[in-house]
């Protein structure tokens, strides 16, 4: 584990948020890994309470990937037209419960290679299910994450989600992770939201770089 300066900030402000929020689950509506993993998928450009609102009767008709997978790309259509890209992402799920019953035995697969060998799962989304549905080390970095690591001066303005994972990963402890990218999510939603952050009343306000005095 790297310990430079980048690592005691990161310990620092990773301390101070659990410490005002805790341990957080994931916001979106779930009862199994399939479940969340399809969740994720609908949760691309797109908030989550208007993913919540769908998935219930998404999953109530299609519990599974067994389920999902006799369906097509226009029935899944007509439950999440109401969300972002839903033609694309009723594709993707239909694809996906395929392959998980054809290649994974109808279970969700725990690996990031596996994972990300999904139709429409790119390794944000396989972060969210390995720390969610499996408790296995996942950093989610998310456009909230992007955005507060370039504001702590641990990302550099043009850095992919990738690097910032990988710096993040090399200095914060694996069972952290995962909790971590939540309260980054939850600071970045509730305080130090995008172009009016609210400096004054933020708990990071004196090892963050980026506050407003
Ligand atoms: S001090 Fe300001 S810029 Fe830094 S995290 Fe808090 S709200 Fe965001």
């Amino acid at each position: 584990m790297i310990n430079d300066k980048k690592a005691q900030l990161l310990r620092s402000i990773h301390d101070r948020l659990y410490l005002h929020y805790g341990v957080l689950g994931c916001p979106l509506l779930h009862e199994t890994p399939f479940q969340l993993l399809i969740a994720v998928l609908l949760s691309a450009q797109c908030k989550d309470d208007r993913v919540n609102m769908v998935t219930p009767q998404l999953f109530e008709k299609y519990p599974d990937a067994a389920a999902m997978s006799q369906a097509s790309a226009e029935e899944i259509g007509k439950i999440i037209q109401s969300l972002g890209l839903w033609r694309n992402k009723a594709e993707n799920m239909v694809k996906l419960a395929q392959k998980l019953v054809n290649d994974f035995n109808n279970t969700v697969p725990q690996t990031m290679e596996e994972l990300t060998s999904l139709a429409g799962v790119g390794r944000k989304s396989a972060n969210v299910v390995l720390g969610n549905a499996f408790n296995l080390p996942g950093f989610p970095v998310d456009t909230h994450v992007q955005r507060l690591m370039k504001l702590f001066k641990l990302a550099k303005a043009n850095d992919t989600p990738e690097k910032i994972e990988d710096m993040t990963c090399k200095r914060i402890k694996p069972e952290l992770w995962s909790n971590f990218s939540h309260l980054l999510i939850t600071h970045g939603r509730r305080v130090c939201i995008a172009r009016r952050p609210q400096c004054r009343n933020c708990v990071i306000n004196d090892l963050c770089p980026g506050a407003e005095k």
